[in-house]
């Protein structure tokens, strides 16, 4: 007897073995069964003839670290048949914090009224567990959480002892169920941080058998710094790579990509584990006030409001050298738009040079304004830009060692993030790689896309009992149709639930059923 069979659909275990048609049998938390189950007696038997079933999505690169405790329904995951999130990424966790650290230096963070009363990683877990996410969660520690909580807003060069004491603290972040660590290299406080402090942090990742995440120095001009940093990193701490989001950006030149393919792989017959993962998207986004200089930005967001109301230092604002896009270097404002603010929500959509002229200002004084408008908010604008290339994100999707994932945060509109954009793969990821690139493209086949969000990610981090369709194995089960699903997102519409996906099962459990999303919330915090 099976609390649930999933009868006659086409199975894509995740593996990349050619798809077969089977039932699949649920009982409890597990899939208990695998093949014909005709004569089975069940609770609930569903057909999902024409349907193909899969195993739940496991999405390698999110952001949802504070929207999961704010609201842990993730419904913009879950609609298109995300089961698991790995967060913590490019140097961003929720813990550890400092004694002095508050709400707004967290990613994502909205002010909904969730006391920030925890400070340990394993404290923040447990919250985590509180808010019951309705995905399972696998957590990194962030390099920035780390530096933050010893050296507060302290700008100057990490000590012996200062770093000593960051070891002391990825160590028990490890103790208490990371998965892996994390750097942002190209945002503060990983911008500023010596070599010496991250070998330090990934040596105890390589220790504690965590694998080591990069959001790399620069993925545009100097790309080749960029990523021989990171495989020099990995090489000298033995740590296992992960070069996150790897394609690179608008001012690279054209053999960016193919060229950082060679230098990964050349590491690899030299004995470097790396892997890597892409946004199956050329529409790129961050936090709109990183195109600040660093000494803009030093001393937190109040500092940082009082110095965009300085004339004299605005000019130097805008003289800043390295505003995170080339795109801004060289004033392609039509290719950046506005994607979340809560100053200007009539803006949102709208691309900077649009939004100059109709403010009759200069682009980047209409940036800077908008900062300013935006107030204590500040660190939660972002923005997007067509900065990838789609033939590099083509040529990577191809290769053996490449995942996708969506670099997004865990949304809901029915409570209270109703609103929020992560990015514009928010809503449609999975659906993006599914339709866009396996069945309209054939960029990769439909068996190979499944496997880059499921079996790999999954092995990557050493999940057991994940990511692969077999009796034993938890019951994260997604089923959807192979000619319907479709990416229904766009720039003016970035909240849009994708078509296709009609059943999603989290822990045997059915989060969306018949594609309506039920009130369940059976996720797991997973621990290392
Ligand atoms: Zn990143």
């Amino acid at each position: 007897m099976f609390d649930t069979i999933i009868s006659g659909g086409e199975i894509i275990d995740g593996t990349g073995a050619p798809s077969f048609v089977a039932d699949v049998g649920i009982a409890g938390d597990r899939i208990t069964a695998l093949g014909d189950l005709t004569s089975a007696t069940a609770i609930n038997r569903i057909d999902a003839s024409g349907l193909t079933v899969t195993p739940g999505f496991i999405d390698i690169h999110t952001h949802s670290d504070f929207t999961l405790l704010a609201d842990g329904r993730a419904d913009s995951q879950l609609c298109q048949g995300v089961t698991t999130e790995v967060i913590g990424q490019c140097g961003f966790s929720c813990a550890p914090l400092g004694r002095q650290a508050g709400g707004s230096q967290l990613f994502g963070y909205v002010d909904v009224g969730i006391p920030i009363n925890w400070r340990s990683f394993g404290e923040y877990l447990e919250q985590l567990e509180r808010a019951r996410p309705a995905v399972n969660v696998a957590a990194f520690v962030g390099h920035g959480a780390i530096h933050s909580a010893i050296k507060e807003n302290d700008s100057s060069p990490s000590t012996a002892n200062e770093i000593d004491a960051m070891v002391r603290l990825a160590e028990e972040a490890f103790d208490e169920g990371a998965w892996g660590f994390s750097t942002g290299l190209e945002y503060w406080p990983g911008i500023a941080a010596p070599l010496e402090e991250i070998a330090a942090l990934t040596t105890v990742t390589a220790k504690r058998n965590g694998l080591y995440s990069t959001h790399v120095r620069n993925r545009d001009v100097y790309y080749d710094l960029g990523f021989s940093e990171a495989i020099a990193t990995a090489r000298h701490t033995n740590a296992k790579l992960q070069i996150s989001h790897i394609q690179p950006k608008f001012g690279a030149p054209a053999m960016a990509m193919q060229h950082t393919l060679e230098m990964l792989y050349r590491a690899g017959r030299e004995g470097v584990d790396v892997a890597f993962d892409i946004i199956p998207h050329d529409w790129n986004h961050t936090s709109m006030v990183s195109v600040l200089p660093m000494w803009a930005r030093e001393g937190g967001t109040t500092k940082t409001l009082e110095r965009l109301k300085d004339p004299a230092l605005r000019k130097r604002m805008k003289e800043n050298p390295r505003p995170m896009w080339r795109l801004v270097t060289v004033g392609r404002w039509n290719d950046i738009v506005l994607l979340h603010s809560v100053a200007n929500v009539d803006l949102i959509g709208m691309n900077f040079s649009d939004i100059a002229q109709l403010r009759g200002v200069d682009p980047f004084d209409a940036v800077l304004d908008l900062l300013t408008e935006e107030g204590e908010a500040l660190p939660q604008m972002m923005w997007t830009s067509h900065s990838f290339n789609d033939n590099d994100i083509c040529m990577c999707m191809r290769e053996a060692k490449c995942m996708v994932m969506s670099d997004t945060l865990a949304l809901s509109q029915r409570g209270p993030l109703k609103g929020l954009i992560g990015s514009l793969s928010g809503y449609g990821w999975t659906a993006r790689l599914l339709g866009h690139y396996a069945r309209e493209r054939g960029i990769i086949s439909l068996t190979e896309a499944v496997n880059r969000i499921t079996v790999r990610p999954a092995e990557r981090l050493g999940l057991v009992d994940r990511g692969r369709l077999r009796a034993g194995a938890f019951a994260d089960v997604t089923v959807f149709n192979p000619k319907l699903v479709h990416d229904e997102s766009t720039v003016l519409a970035p909240l849009s639930s994708p078509k296709g996906f009609i059943h999603v099962m989290v822990n045997g459990c059915f989060a969306v059923r018949d594609g309506v999303r039920n009130d369940v919330q059976s996720g797991h915090v997973l621990r290392h």
